[in-house]
């Protein structure tokens, strides 16, 4: 065992300035120890431990592994961070990180349902509560916020990311860093996680929503439209940043010196570390930009400075410093960051901190954090259909649940690795609420998909059959027709979603709807819960079934949230962030397009001649963003300015009344979007500017004033630059995204 040259300092010794602190430290290091520094590697599965002969305690015991992800657990943390004090020379703590994604073991919903309550601070909140738990856990470290933009929802990552507003998504990816990071960013409690933004950039602009493909964009809209929300996370003091593994301008973002060094460190300011994604420098070889030392080189070079899981820099920099084609300045620069962060992370103080076993029982998966997750998750929900006021059920008589998500053991959403509990299955949670009043009847009905299909694919459905389908709808025909009321689990399993999950086609799988056809059929009210991690293709559902709610994934109390909502105990409020698209072929799909030269009729969408449109389809979604019903009803006023017109530095007011016209007290998201008129570069027919959830009683009103600021008019034009050019911004305000729904007025800036 070495002796420790001390890289820390006692808690009761004043904290050195992290200059000083680092330059000495560093001043002690070797090459191979700087360059150890830049090296992250995975310590297999995430719940087992790292086994002493494991060649990570090895390259821990020379100074070569900077941190670790995928670990879970104070005592196997812990384990770690001794071998990394007691047993190397200079004893330099490791970071460990992890995806807590959607929180820790109390899960909340997956982060694109949680866009959709539009409630910042509950959004705050769950990611504050996960920085609890991961912390009281051994973690210091989270992959996440996730704030790739998505149009395009046949790419399975929408499901992680907070929908297609760069707006909305920079506000949300605001709110996630605080939740995690809390209030100074420089010295972290320790109950405060550090935040990687992810994944930079563009990642969710992959063509054809193949995951891991080609992006290919103009600057224009990667500044107007994919940068903000990285942006704001940045400003908000993000810690650390990771890169994506797609291709920017034609180069591998992770060695993208334009955008690593360029647009984040030089003109965003950022002064955190930037790692790589899980194995991205050994990935640009398959990239076709060179060999692993070549493509180590151009990523230090880009400003990249820990490399995840491809031990590139290990591998080859101290040979490419010893050819001279990279210099030591470089790795210097690299490597301090990396230490600038363990100190701020209060590592080198403690390296212990994060590992106090009596946290667990008191943080951990805990009543409040419970209540939080299942308050938020039924605000998640989105109601896209209620005929007849199908909903909400009454807790009388026989219900019927059917469908293969109804007892579906787990299924708290995509990245949920930490996952230990669920409350319960849809089935578990019903009985629950149902329990004296009504009785439940339960049939699983089908598999995910056809088990034909599963047989023959099974790998891309990434499930697996578990009966026979035919046998399984008829059982589920006998016992519906014993109930009043059928209420349908159906749409996707969690692992349909997610990484690696792009589908070329959105429809609810062949069988699901086959059966879901058959019970409409037996004429009882019927409600079909819609699982998913993207916007599905609900065109024939919403023609034929009367009442659909969107559920996504809503996490570890996903299930009771949904009774909560069923039952009428809680009102649905959520909003579309995505726009659901009639057919697969739409998507690429979002609201706020460029107008074309040859625009449809905005109100009726009619098929013209030379326009452009499809033959088939109309341009339309078949729900808009910002979409969602409630059990009661909002009526708009008209939208009023204080001014008509505004200078360029003033600001006006828009003013709407909003009336909750029918018997709920409920919650309202009020959306103000704008457009710019003429402007030097074509701008968007609409941009989300502001919103505003709020609360209403039951026939009362209130006036929403949303104030417009330059901010919200400028954008960036042909040179890059950011601008505000006078001339006319019309302004709509309403329930959501459609120009139908919108209530619309203008001003002059000048
Ligand atoms: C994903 C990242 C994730 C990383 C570490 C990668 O495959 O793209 O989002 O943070 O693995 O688990």
């Amino acid at each position: 065992m070495m002796t420790m040259m001390c890289a820390h300092w006692s808690s009761a010794q004043t904290r050195p300035n992290v200059k000083e602190f680092v330059d000495d430290l560093m001043a002690r290091m070797t090459v191979q120890e700087k360059i150890g520094q830049l090296n992250l590697l995975p310590a297999g599965t995430i719940q087992t431990g790292v086994s002493e002969n494991s060649p990570m305690m090895d390259a821990i015991a020379k100074g070569q592994l900077g941190g670790v992800l995928n670990l879970k657990g104070v005592k196997e943390i812990r384990e770690l961070q001794e071998a990394a004090l007691n047993n190397s020379r200079l004893g330099i703590p490791l970071i460990i990180g992890l995806d807590v994604i959607h929180g820790y073991e109390t899960v909340f919903p997956i982060p694109l349902a949680l866009s959709c309550s539009w409630d910042i601070p509950a959004i705050e909140r769950s990611a504050r509560i996960a920085a609890k738990e991961a912390t009281a856990d051994g973690i210091c470290w989270t992959y996440s916020p996730m704030v790739d933009i998505a149009l395009d929802a046949r790419w399975g990552r929408i499901a992680e990311g907070n929908g297609e507003d760069p707006f909305l998504g920079s506000q949300i990816a605001k709110a996630m860093v605080r939740g995690y990071q809390g209030g100074d960013n420089q010295h972290f409690a320790t109950d405060e996680l550090m935040a990687c933004v992810k994944h930079y950039a563009l990642y969710g602009g992959a063509e054809a929503g193949r995951d891991y493909n080609t992006v290919d964009m103009s600057r224009i809209r990667m500044y107007n439209q994919y940068f903000p929300p990285y942006k704001a996370a940045v400003e908000a003091g993000a810690g650390s940043l990771m890169t994506s593994f797609n291709v920017v301008d034609y180069i591998p973002a992770t060695a993208n010196k334009w955008l690593v060094d360029g647009v984040l460190r030089q003109q965003w300011q950022f002064d955190g570390f930037v790692v790589t994604d899980y194995g991205a420098i050994a990935e640009m070889v398959s990239h076709g930009v060179g060999d692993l030392q070549a493509c180590a080189i151009q990523a230090l070079k880009a400003g990249t400075d820990m490399d995840m899981c491809a031990e590139a820099y290990t591998k080859t920099l101290e040979q490419s410093l010893k050819d001279g084609k990279v210099s030591m300045a470089e790795i210097d620069k690299a490597c301090r960051r990396m230490l600038e962060a363990k100190y701020k992370l209060g590592l080198f103080e403690d390296p212990y901190r994060y590992c106090d076993p009596s946290r667990r029982a008191k943080e951990i998966y805990i009543m409040e954090h419970r209540q939080a997750a299942r308050d938020l998750a039924a605000e998640t929900f989105v109601l896209l259909k209620n005929d007849g006021q199908v909903l909400p059920l009454k807790k009388q008589g026989k219900v019927a649940l059917i469908g293969p998500l109804a007892d579906c053991k787990f299924n708290v959403g995509t990245w949920s690795v930490t996952a230990t509990y669920q409350s319960g299955t849809l089935r578990e949670a019903m009985q629950r609420a149902l329990q004296g009043r009504a009785e439940l009847l339960y049939a699983q009905g089908s598999n995910f998909c056809r088990d034909a299909d599963i047989q023959e694919n099974g790998a891309f459905y990434r499930t697996v059959p578990r009966g026979d389908d035919e046998q399984m709808k008829q059982e589920a025909l006998t016992i519906a027709q014993q109930a009043d009321v059928i209420v349908c689990a159906m749409g996707e399993e969690q692992e349909m979603t997610g990484e690696c999950a792009s589908r070329s086609n959105l429809e609810m799988p062949d069988v699901q709807r086959e059966l879901l056809a058959e019970l409409l059929k037996l004429g009882k009210p019927l409600v079909l819960l819609n699982y998913a991690g993207r916007p599905t293709v609900l065109t024939w559902e919403s023609e034929h079934v009367p009442a659909i709610l969107n559920v996504w994934f809503g996490g570890s109390e996903g299930s009771d949230a949904i009774c909560d909502v069923l039952f009428g105990d809680k009102v649905p409020s959520g909003r579309l962030t995505v726009s659901m698209p009639r057919t697969t072929g739409q998507e690429p799909l979002y609201y706020n397009y460029l107008p074309t030269g040859r625009p449809v009729a905005e109100d009726t969408q009619k098929f013209e001649k030379f326009k452009s449109n499809y033959l088939d389809v109309s341009n339309d979604p078949l729900y808009p963003f910002g979409y969602g019903l409630s059990y009661t009803t909002f009526d708009y006023g008209e939208l009023v300015l204080n001014s008509n017109e505004m200078s360029s530095d003033g600001s006006i007011t828009a003013t709407i009344k909003v009336t909750n016209t029918g018997e709920r007290d409920a919650d309202e998201v009020v959306q103000l979007y704008i457009h710019d008129v003429a402007a030097s570069i074509s701008r968007p027919v609409k941009e989300l500017k502001c919103f505003e959830r709020i609360h209403l009683k039951a026939g009362e009103s209130c006036e929403v004033t949303f104030r417009i600021t330059p901010d919200m008019l400028g954008f960036y034009d042909y040179n890059m630059e950011y601008v505000l050019e006078p001339g006319e911004f019309e302004v709509m305000a309403g329930p959501d995204s459609s120009f139908r729904h919108l209530k619309k007025t203008s001003f002059i800036v000048r």
